[in-house]
């Protein structure tokens, strides 16, 4: 049984600023703290659990964040910016499941602890076929693209919710609660880390063979300000459907994820 990570940080128990997970600040060594120590009883549960196999895929900021010598030594690491698939690099359809840990809620959320969607500073909110998501919601496009379940989310109430409505039997571990974007309420750490390896060890029993999703989706995403949709315009099968926004039809989640990640990789250009 192989097993797939992505990690961010954002809904980490105890993570409530920028500060904590941007490299380079005062508190950074706080929240790589906080974040290796769900990301490895994430691991555990899935070792517990029968995996053969756990590779983990750091995917916040510049994902150099995990410090690789206190990760579980049973996993692997994909660390390292920039990766052609980003969040989800490393996934393919050899992995039997993937959890996404320290995942947060999507820019427009109200109560979502450092609420965003990529990028903060470009993305005002994505859709696909008409429903506001979140990473989650964007994510899950590869996972369904490869077959592989998605069948444990960490976070925050709002990131909760997000997974249950689009992931029907989701085991979810809530290791906080969101009053802002600034502000939560969280469990202490070792409490978040023993639901986390508890809910991943329990999720991967019974693995669902969930039948491959290879279906057309429609995205679309409006932009801080009107020049990101100008641009993103350049991309073949991206048109203008507002002035801040722009729709495209992909064939498959896979290539609907391809053509986001370029209009994001784009735009990076014009934030200020
Ligand atoms: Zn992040």
């Amino acid at each position: 049984m192989d097993v797939f990570i992505s990690a961010d940080v954002e809904g980490v128990a105890g993570i409530a600023s920028w500060s904590q997970i941007t490299p380079g600040s005062d508190d950074y060594a706080v929240g790589r703290s906080l974040m290796v120590g769900e990301v490895n009883a994430a691991i555990e549960g899935a070792f517990d659990a029968g995996a053969d196999r756990v590779v983990v895929n750091d995917s916040h900021s510049r994902m150099t964040n995990l410090p690789p010598e206190q990760v579980d030594a049973r996993a692997r690491l994909i660390s390292g910016h920039y990766k052609p698939m980003y969040m989800l690099q490393g996934i393919d359809d050899s992995f039997d499941a993937a959890f996404f840990i320290g995942y947060h809620g999507a820019i427009g959320e109200p109560e979502a602890i450092l609420s965003h969607t990529y990028n903060p500073r470009a993305i005002w909110e994505a859709k696909i076929d008409g429903r506001a998501v979140g990473e989650i919601g964007i994510n899950l496009l590869v996972c369904e693209y490869f077959g592989v379940p998605v069948l444990l989310v960490t976070g925050d109430q709002t990131t909760a919710l997000e997974a249950r409505e689009l992931i029907p039997g989701i085991h979810v571990a809530e290791v906080k609660r969101s009053f802002g974007r600034y502000s939560a309420e969280s469990l202490s750490p070792s409490e978040a880390r023993k639901i986390i390896r508890r809910a991943a060890e329990e999720s991967l029993q019974g693995l669902p063979k969930p039948p491959l999703l290879r279906r057309a989706v429609t995205m679309e995403v409006t932009f801080l300000v009107a020049d990101m949709a100008s641009m993103s315009e350049w991309v073949r099968g991206v048109e203008r459907s507002g002035p801040r926004t722009v729709s495209f039809r992909a064939a498959d989640g896979l290539e609907a994820y391809q053509t986001f990640y370029a209009l994001l990789t784009l735009t990076r250009s014009l934030v200020e």
